[in-house]
């Protein structure tokens, strides 16, 4: 995952992952003197939830001696996730935010100039995601998906998931016995019914048969290595309206603020 001349972009929300994933990479980055961290931290506009984890990744980054950036869906997008859920009539707000904070990340990498992205998924979430994507019937990102993404046309920056192999838990106990102060309220919009029962699914399946999450997150490996030999890459072009790379006219992002406006 890491190179040891990176400049890595460490997505930071505030919350227990990506704060326990700060103070590790820090550790490993004090044994490489040619990489570079820093923290990017980014303002969705969930009032009264992410003022406070914003807060907490300031202070944690003031601590470790990490530089950070902040960036909002405001001043890059001209909307918040606030407004979006308000807009969006039904639809879950997370698809969105999830569409807008990859490419915000991606932006702020490429403006600092990263040569990575990392971000604080866990053994759970990526269980999770694996499932998610079948029962949505798109197998095929969970194909696209994965620990390491490097986009061999360089139009985005390669993204890692440092974490991936680590479950939940081990990662709560981790940041509890090194004192770190993490947010631990939900996100208020955060109602992604199908993943909360997958969640209880797979820690009962993990319960009765231990192993069951890793077993999900090979299979996924297996099927990527299977794939990775017969399906070439689009062709990325740049976003009429935005100028980011895309395989379409537009990008995810702006077809959903298009859709949003009307
Ligand atoms: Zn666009």
């Amino acid at each position: 995952m890491l190179e040891y001349n990176d400049h890595v972009a460490v997505a930071v929300s505030g919350g227990k992952d990506s704060l326990t994933m700060l103070n590790l990479l820090v550790k490993l980055e004090g044994r490489f003197p040619r990489s570079r961290l820093t923290a990017v931290c980014i303002d969705e506009g969930i009032e009264g939830y992410r003022d406070e984890a914003l807060e907490l990744a300031r202070s944690a980054c003031e601590k470790l001696g990490v530089k950070q950036v902040v960036a909002s869906y405001r001043d890059l997008f001209g909307t918040t996730t606030d407004e979006l859920a308000r807009m969006s009539r039904g639809q879950t707000p997370c698809s969105y935010c999830g569409v807008f904070r990859r490419k915000a990340i991606n932006r702020v990498a490429t403006t600092i100039g990263a040569t990575k992205i990392a971000t604080g998924h866990n053994l759970d979430d990526e269980a999770q995601t694996i499932l998610l994507n079948m029962l949505h019937g798109d197998p095929l990102r969970i194909v696209r998906s994965g620990p390491v993404l490097r986009d061999p046309r360089g139009k985005f920056v390669p993204r890692i998931k440092p974490l991936c192999d680590i479950p939940e838990k081990e990662i709560v106990l981790y940041a509890y016995l090194t004192g770190t102060d993490f947010q631990s309220v939900a996100c208020p919009h955060g109602h992604e019914a199908l993943r909360n029962d997958i969640r209880s699914f797979l820690n009962q399946m993990e319960q009765k048969h231990p192993g069951t999450k890793y077993t999900l997150i090979r299979s996924a490996e297996k099927l990527r290595s299977a794939q990775s030999t017969q399906s070439p890459l689009p062709e990325l072009h740049e976003c009429e309206k935005c100028g980011d790379p895309t395989p379409h006219e537009l990008c995810e992002a702006c077809v959903m603020l298009q859709a949003v406006a009307v």
